[in-house]
């Protein structure tokens, strides 16, 4: 039989993409240095390796951030409009090779092919966005109290920004770093997970080549690999004012406290634990193609994915009836096959936490309305194939405080008033992604109110899984409170500077004061 490999034309894909066997970073001119310990990557697709690549060691490291301190001093001199210049450049060869990217994320990570386009379709936006931006990195001017006095703030561009980011979107958070950054006339060191290294390789790759074509100078786009010690290495560094870390919370607390020892700056994007409301006015129809999205959609493993469903008690029956139905018809395998719409987890660790999950919902007292289970056989030779569930739960059980990153929807009753519903769903640690599925206008307003959400993201009658770039993208509480993406995410990624101009003959000092000499 042949493999899914060759069947769906990923060793092509590899080609086209220069990611060999084995992959190393000593090569003159990648920005990437790597010499240590091999790390293979599994597709969790079929549990074949497809290549390995070699982790970045402390003197890699010295050369990867002494390349990129270089490269910004001369990058940070280029107009920004020159900058995005290389940056549209850039997003032409997204363009030509999105299909083989999309199918290595694809493969990779395990999320549907229609997915992995749709991941290198964020790339493409957010460069587009960046290009744009280039000619808008605008401060303030402000009246000065002192006559003959100009006052204004303006942006410089920070210095080397380090980027650390998660398995399951394994390139585009990278770019909706890289984008703003590289406009904004940073240069940037990317660590991506362990988990998903060929796709890193994949980008490298790409940006080094338009880089160096365009006359743009060494280290500004540069890749470092491993594991979270190599993480570390940047965290610690004070020659880096800011870490853009994408993961877990538990990274996400460990990174923060580092960071701030040597007050750094963060932008944290972690985990969620999203929620939608369904009041009596809901849209069954759309609640369900939203909510079942949501929590099957790239196997449950989106920061955004819908864990948590507040259904009114008034349409609770009609509600779980119809989501119970929706998932019978749910097609479980392989992710490159567009018949399916469930794909694997990343790896058994994943699988087992999801267990885990699912042991614990019925301790707590939990009743399982959809049954989980590990799919076997033809087809899950990588064991990393599981069933969505569903289980009626309560949001105080322990489990459903905590994100469980796979496809287990927890179904949470409400009664009374929208107010009640609102306080289920604020009632967790964590708050990235909400949304309500109303036609009432008042409800939907008063979701959105101060009294409303406290997430990040609250949509009204659209789930809560996904967001368009244009908008900053980030959520509160444990998520970390870091934005990124769009509207005015890049100042971030720049320093603000207040300029007061004296154009008189005379020095008046501030506040009135006086001193004569
Ligand atoms: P993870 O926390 O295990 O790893 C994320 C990255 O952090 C990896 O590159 C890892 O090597 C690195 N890392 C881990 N510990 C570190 C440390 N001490 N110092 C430096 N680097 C360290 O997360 P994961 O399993 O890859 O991804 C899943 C998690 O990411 C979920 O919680 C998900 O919600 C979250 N996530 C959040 C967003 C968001 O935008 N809020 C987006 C994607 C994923």
């Amino acid at each position: 039989m042949a493999t899914v490999a060759s069947s769906f034309g990923i060793e092509e894909a590899l080609k086209e993409l220069g990611v060999n066997e084995t992959n190393n970073g000593t090569s003159t001119g990648k920005n990437w240095f790597s010499s240590g310990e091999e790390i293979a990557s599994y597709s969790p697709v079929d549990g074949k390796l497809i290549g390995k690549v070699s982790a970045t060691t402390k003197e890699d490291y010295e050369k990867v951030i002494t390349t990129a301190t270089e490269g910004f001093k001369e990058w940070r001199q280029l107009p920004a409009p020159q900058r995005g210049e290389i940056v549209r450049k850039f997003n032409d060869e997204l363009r030509r090779l999105k299909e083989p990217l999309g199918k290595l994320v694809s493969y990779e990570m395990g999320k549907s092919y229609q997915e992995g386009l749709g991941e290198v379709q964020e790339m493409i936006d957010i460069c587009d966005f960046a290009v744009g931006l280039s000619r808008q990195l605008h401060g303030l001017t402000m009246h000065s109290e002192r006559p003959g006095h100009r006052m204004y703030e303006q942006y410089h561009p920070l210095g080397v920004v380090g980027i650390i980011s998660a398995f399951n979107f394994p390139v585009a958070v990278w770019s909706w770093n890289t984008a703003l950054a590289w406009v904004c006339g940073d240069a940037c060191i990317w660590k991506g997970s362990e988990k998903t290294p060929l796709t890193s390789v994949a980008c490298q790759n790409i940006a080094a080549r338009v880089f160096s074509e365009n006359g743009a100078p060494e280290g500004i786009s540069c890749l470092i690999t491993g594991d979270y010690t190599v993480g570390e290495m940047m965290t610690k560094d004070e020659r880096v004012p800011l870490i853009s870390a994408t993961g877990s919370t538990r990274m996400g607390k460990i990174v923060a406290k580092k960071v701030a020892g040597r007050l750094g700056k963060t932008l944290l994007e972690l985990g969620g634990n999203n929620a939608i409301i369904v009041t009596p006015d809901a849209d069954i129809k759309n609640t369900v193609i939203g909510a079942v999205f949501g929590a099957v959609g790239t196997c449950g493993q989106r920061c955004t994915s819908t864990r948590r469903l507040i259904v009114h008690e008034d349409v609770y029956d009609k509600v779980k009836d119809a989501i119970v139905d929706a998932y019978q018809q749910i097609k479980i395998g392989n992710p490159l096959d567009e018949n399916n719409h469930v794909g694997p987890l990343i790896d058994k660790d994943a699988v087992k936490n999801y267990q885990n999950a699912l042991d614990k919902v019925v301790e707590e007292g939990g009743n399982i309305l959809v049954e989980g289970g590990v799919l076997e056989g033809e087809g899950y030779e990588s064991g990393c194939y599981v069933k969505p569930a569903i289980a009626e739960a309560k949001n105080e059980f322990e489990i459903v405080q905590h994100e469980t990153f796979a496809p287990v929807l927890y179904l949470l009753k409400y009664s009374g008033d929208l107010e009640n519903a609102i306080e289920i769903q604020n009632g967790v640690r964590q708050g990235l992604s909400s949304a309500i599925m109303t036609n009432n206008l008042r409800e939907a307003e008063r979701f959105l109110s101060v009294a409303g959400s406290d997430c990040g993201i609250a949509n009204v009658n659209i789930g809560t899984s996904g967001a368009e770039i244009g908008g900053a993208f980030g959520g509160e509480k444990e998520t970390g409170g870091g934005r990124e993406s769009g509207s005015d995410a890049w100042k971030i990624y720049m320093r603000r500077q207040t300029n007061t101009i004296n154009y008189t003959t005379e020095l008046p000092l501030a506040q009135g004061i006086k001193f004569d000499l």
